[in-house]
């Protein structure tokens, strides 16, 4: 059997895909003091974890109104310039990239760490298959490496444990501040597999699929394995730039925003930009056929494909467009405003319940698929509809909105994606009962499998599963219960807002979370100290 095992939520909700390979040794989730761009050697310096352990918690300020604005913030970021063309004969991606970024840290760096996750899926058991499972992947080409700063052409190498690990010495160090333009052009294969990167079914998923800048720390270049049940890419607020060609008759979803497009023969070039984001990427298909509606200043497009009964295929797409249209409405009334112009959403056939990316989630065809709509199963499809569709939109504020080390401190994506499920739930369904499903928890005992830990700390995928998503849920709707909805999504609205565009790491989640329900409050106290390990016990920030 297939490791990619389907692995349904004992909540019916989410499904994901389960896989076993856990080889490489985790970094440290810290964030380093960060430093802004500068032409000069002198630093001004920024921190997304100013509150740390050290210090007594402040008095609160109050919370961000409901619904408020998530601005843009106006320091300068990191921009990739990216010409990329898509060849649905040869099934690659390839580009010319021009990556303008600075030294956002206090050490010089005298090489760079990118990460080419493509590449993982020339080896199954890298991308997460068994062994003898064909991907269809190769190692991605990357050459004419190029430092701004000099003329020469720069080489590179591979971890050899992990090849999706790229190190790309430099002839002259960036020192902190310092910026510079990294151009590099690159083929990736893209594997034929129903995966969050693959072609399936004549549609295009791609996604992770260029080399892009790993995340600095005060523990160096940030380089966590590669694992499928789960996300866990970690990278910086960028801007992206990209000219798209593909067929003429292929339908384009992406990251941003489309602000042109020119034909040429059987080709097309789209233009897109996209704002203050973690990642580009896109899905296309010549089958897509497109729901849309708008919410607020989001346009909002739910891509679907046509099969043997079309009047289904179209219901289901409906039901995904309605429950994302939902969830930006619920989320931003939490959390904040979703800032971006754009929400696409993705019905593909993948292995996966679904897969959260900047402005773009892709859901399971096999999870929302409605079958006949006068059948009696048609509820239970749209409540998983509505259960993923809300997840994956969620992450646009918990991964996306707020960045953090998905595979180090996983719960801060996870946990609060699948809190997101029940937020969305009371909000949209108030007459439906919410009581939690059965959890894996033992509830006579004090203490359970902390839900903070590592991905790579669980000893399987089923218990890091248990922990994050499900414990995780449990966790926080007991948390709302204990505080109220009032304040705990104030509290969350705080932390959203604070760390917006930026990377948190759990220490600044709890420091405001003390901030706001204080530190003596049995209840929530209790709470914690079941779920959590001792590095987030109250008496840790009393020091
Ligand atoms: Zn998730």
């Amino acid at each position: 059997m297939n490791k990619k095992i389907l692995c349904i939520l004992l909540s019916g909700a989410i499904l994901l895909s389960l896989a076993a390979c856990k080889t490489t040794t985790p970094t440290s989730a810290s964030e380093s003091t960060k430093a802004t761009a500068s032409s000069s050697t002198e630093v001004t310096t920024t921190s997304a974890t100013t509150e740390t352990a050290e210090t007594t918690p402040a008095e609160p300020t109050g919370y961000p109104e409901k619904g408020c604005k998530l601005e843009f913030p106006s320091c300068e970021r990191y921009h990739y310039k990216m010409d990329l063309s898509l060849d649905t004969k040869e099934n690659t991606i390839s580009g010319h990239v021009d990556f303008d970024f600075f030294n956002d840290s206090v050490d010089d760096w005298d090489k760079l760490c990118l990460r080419d996750y493509s590449s993982l899926f020339k080896n199954p058991e890298d991308a997460g298959y068994d062994k003898g499972i064909k991907t269809n992947g190769s190692l991605t080409e990357i050459k004419n490496i190029k430092d701004s700063r000099g003329s020469n052409v720069l080489e590179y190498t591979r971890e050899e444990k992990d090849v999706s690990v790229v190190w790309i010495p430099l002839n002259t160090k960036l020192a902190p501040g310092e910026k510079m333009t990294l151009s590099y052009d690159f083929v990736a294969k893209i594997p034929t597999v129903a995966d969050r990167y693959g072609v399936s079914e004549e549609v295009y998923n791609v996604t992770n699929f260029y080399p892009i800048l790993a995340e600095y720390t005060s523990d160096g270049w940030s380089h966590i394995g590669y694992y499928s049940c789960g996300e866990c890419f970690y990278s910086e607020i960028s801007d992206y730039d990209v000219n798209l060609t593909v067929p003429s008759d292929m339908v384009v979803l992406s990251t941003g925003v489309e602000t042109g497009e020119t034909t040429s023969g059987s080709s097309k070039t789209i233009s897109i930009f996209a704002e203050c984001v973690r990642d580009f990427v896109f899905s296309g298909s010549d089958r897509f056929k497109i729901v849309e509606g708008d919410y607020k200043n989001t346009h909002v497009r739910t891509a679907y494909v046509e099969e043997e009964k079309p009047e289904y295929d179209k219901l289901e797409a409906e039901i995904a467009q309605k429950a994302a249209i939902d969830s930006l409405a619920v989320f931003g009334s939490a959390f904040g405003e979703y800032p971006y112009k754009d929400l696409e959403v993705i019905i593909a056939p993948i292995s996966a319940g679904g897969m959260e990316y900047p402005n773009l989630v892709i859901i399971s065809k096999a999870f929302v698929g409605t079958g006949d709509p006068d059948s009696s199963r048609k509820e239970i499809y749209r409540l998983n509809a509505d259960n993923v569709v809300s997840h994956e939109v969620g992450h646009q504020w918990f991964m996306g909105i707020v960045g953090s080390n998905s595979g180090l401190q996983p719960w801060l994506d996870e946990s609060f994606a699948s809190f997101t499920e029940y937020v969305y739930d009371v909000a949209v369904y108030p007459d439906r009962d919410h009581r939690l499903p059965v959890t894996m928890n033992d509830e006579g005992s004090n203490r359970i499998v902390s839900i903070n830990k590592s991905y790579f700390d669980y000893d399987s995928d089923f218990n890091y599963v248990a922990a994050v998503y499900w414990d995780g849920k449990d966790v926080l709707v007991k948390m709302h219960d204990v505080l109220g909805e009032e304040e705990f999504y104030g509290i969350i609205r705080k932390y959203v807002h604070k760390y917006a565009f930026k990377n948190a790491d759990q220490m600044d989640f709890f420091s405001l979370l003390y901030q706001y329900a204080g530190t003596d409050n049995k209840e929530l106290n209790d709470l914690i100290y079941k779920y959590f390990d001792d590095s987030v016990q109250p008496n840790v920030f009393l020091k």
